[in-house]
């Protein structure tokens, strides 16, 4: 079977209300890095800025009262996101698991196939029993990543830090790191553990070693993934073609069905 390269999904970058512009655009900048490492594959990834999104339908009104409408902005899944971390007693942060849900069960994911990106301005943590998390990532789906633990006092961005774990957590959307692949290792979810890959794991959040590296990486143009990881990547593309390429057979054989 011959299947050809055709756009699989879009990749969206999104962001909670507040949060300066300018930081998106140096997420679309660390994204487009690593996805350059897969030359192939590419292309059938377009990635957009969509800021704070909000649909014309965002709101609604009841009984002289204003609702976000639900999965109809990034804004409602913020504030769902931060209800449930008022009701875990956790005021100043957002509940990254709540928010993962949503962000699986969005109907606009039919409509429009795509990893969502997501940048929240508030901390993260992942479950009742862990203080936080700079970002998550799950295959297939997207990522969030809170710049809130990469501002200094005056809300400068560690700009360097910062595209290290959102390429990072990108690179779990594109399974870079498959379970029981060589050179892994499991410790919060299945990291790499090639010295010089980005997809390595630091269990006390300190990023600044891995970032380095990447930057000389970098400066000898040399990708930041390993070569397993560039093997995973290329393995995870080549079968997103492959059941992209059945689903449009079978929807091309149900309309000839219907046409007859
Ligand atoms: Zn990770
Ligand atoms: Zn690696």
């Amino acid at each position: 079977m011959i299947v050809v390269a055709m756009k699989q999904r879009d990749i969206f970058i999104v962001s909670q209300e507040g949060l300066n512009p300018q930081i998106n655009l140096i997420a679309e900048e660390a994204i487009a890095e690593l996805m350059a490492c897969f030359p192939s594959y590419k292309d059938d990834y377009p990635i957009t800025n969509l800021g704070a999104w909000k649909d014309e339908n965002h709101q609604f009104t009841e009984k002289g009262k204003i609702y976000l409408a639900p999965y109809k902005s990034t804004e409602w899944h913020i504030l769902n996101a931060k209800e449930q971390a008022k009701e875990d007693g956790r005021d100043n942060q957002l509940n990254a698991s709540t928010l993962f849900q949503t962000m699986q069960q969005d109907p606009t994911n039919k409509t429009f196939p795509q990893f969502t990106v997501l940048l929240t301005l508030d901390d993260l943590y992942p479950s009742k029993d862990m203080n936080y998390c700079l970002g998550i990532g799950d295959e297939g789906i997207g990522c969030v990543v809170s710049v809130n633990r990469f501002l200094d006092h005056n809300n400068n961005l560690n700009v360097k830090n910062f595209k290290t774990v959102l390429m990072h957590e990108f690179g779990h959307v594109i399974g870079l790191t498959e379970p029981d692949r060589k050179n892994t290792e499991e410790l919060y979810g299945t990291h790499c553990k090639n010295l010089l890959c980005i997809m390595q794991q630091r269990a006390d959040g300190n990023y600044n070693s891995i970032t380095e590296s990447r930057l000389a990486l970098k400066r000898n143009k040399i990708p930041p993934i390993c070569d397993d990881c560039i093997e995973s990547g290329n393995n995870f593309f080549a079968k997103e073609r492959q059941n992209n390429h059945i689903k449009s057979i079978v929807q091309q054989t149900v309309k000839n069905f219907k046409n007859r």
